[in-house]
């Protein structure tokens, strides 16, 4: 096999440049004698990574004064819980948009804590399209409104972020964080698993308006309390030390390459390069709507189980890895997300072009 492309939609490609400066630093970090695994958090050189880490963010983010951004653990999937003891404590009421799994997944998790209402949702249409997050619908004393930006597994993405006036706006932005101009200003909360756009898996960040922070639900856990990272800077206890820097490194690479306005452009075009394709080709089609399509993940299929299958295999044996469709979707899904180089997606539409040939 010549070079791999890794489609997978998480853990998934990260930068061959910050792999390189890894394996570089692994051993012997910049002369201290040891790897960054075996280094305290409480130690300096540690502590340079992960404030080095918060500034590039904050810098590539535009991340304004009064938001805290928070290093924590378990997941995007512990954030379901997380937000809403938190969060859904004045009027203990929310709306979760519904627009994929993910979103249903995150409701069924507040529902343990308030009432949830789903008004706004895509279900009637197996979530291939985004819904207009329409307001006049909704109560309005909600606790806040949560959205998921990016729909990994259908590959749908939000058009525009909506003016929730006083209501806080939450984003669950696993699969897009960092690869489009988002400003976060509009948002009360933002939280993403790492394993995509920002390093490995063991990472979650959220990014937290100040004044959101401080009423969680009565006997909080301390390590489920957003105020116990925000008071100690994310170092109440152990954090995921070497997940923290490596996306370090994965924040310094895109700085390098010219920050989000510039990966927005590269994965527009990227985006675009495979839409074009899908759209004139006889054999693959695309499941989702025109004006609803994901820059990161792109679900496709051929005409039949078979083709998919014997699709996903060929691929698998000219190093285009990873391009099973999720179980509930079927398919194809590549997942191209920021450290995917046009050339992988290039090789990829290659593929499918000599694919259909074989396949008429
Ligand atoms: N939300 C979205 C949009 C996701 O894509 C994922 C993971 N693929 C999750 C939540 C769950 O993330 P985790 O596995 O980090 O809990």
């Amino acid at each position: 096999m010549e070079e791999v492309y890794n489609f997978s939609a998480g853990p998934a490609v990260l930068p061959q440049e910050v792999k390189s400066i890894v394996q570089e630093e692994l051993a012997n970090y910049r002369q201290t004698g040891m790897s960054v695994m075996e280094m305290s958090h409480r130690s300096n050189p540690f502590q340079d990574i992960i404030d080095e880490a918060e500034a590039l963010l904050r810098e590539l983010m535009n991340i304004p004064d009064n938001y805290h951004v928070l290093f924590l653990q378990g997941g995007a999937s512990l954030q379901f819980s997380m937000l809403p003891m938190n969060l859904l404590t004045k009027h203990k009421k929310a709306e979760y948009v519904l627009t994929g799994s993910w979103s249903v997944k995150a409701a069924k998790e507040a529902e343990k804590f308030g009432d949830i209402t789903t008004k706004i949702s895509s279900n009637d249409k197996n979530f291939t399209y985004y819904p207009t997050v329409d307001l006049t619908t909704l109560s309005t004393d909600l606790d806040y409104i949560h959205i998921t930006t990016n729909n990994t597994i259908e590959g749908t993405v939000i058009p525009s972020i909506p003016d929730t006036k006083q209501i806080p706006l939450v984003a669950d932005m696993s699969s897009n964080i960092l690869s489009e101009h988002y400003d976060v200003s509009k948002f009360g909360l933002i939280y993403a698993g790492a394993q995509k756009n920002i390093g490995p898996a063991g990472l979650t960040i959220a990014i937290v308006r100040e004044d959101l922070i401080g009423s969680p639900i009565e006997n909080c856990p301390t390590l489920l309390n957003y105020e116990t990272y925000s008071k100690n800077q994310s170092l109440y206890n152990t954090p995921p030390t070497f997940s923290i820097y490596v996306a370090k490194l994965v924040f310094e690479w895109l700085k390098q390459k010219g920050g989000i306005a510039a990966i927005e452009k590269t994965n527009r075009q990227k985006a675009g390069m495979l839409y074009d394709f899908i759209d004139q080709s006889k054999l693959f089609h695309s499941l989702v709507k025109p004006g609803s399509r994901s820059l990161m993940n792109i679900p496709f299929t051929a005409e039949s189980d078979e083709l998919n299958a014997a699709f996903i295999k060929q691929a698998g044996e000219k190093g285009l890895v990873n391009l099973k469709g999720h179980r509930s979707v079927g398919g194809m899904r590549a997942s191209i997300y920021n450290a995917m180089p046009v050339k992988g997606v290039q090789a990829l539409i290659d593929f499918m072009e000599s694919f259909e040939k074989a396949n008429k």
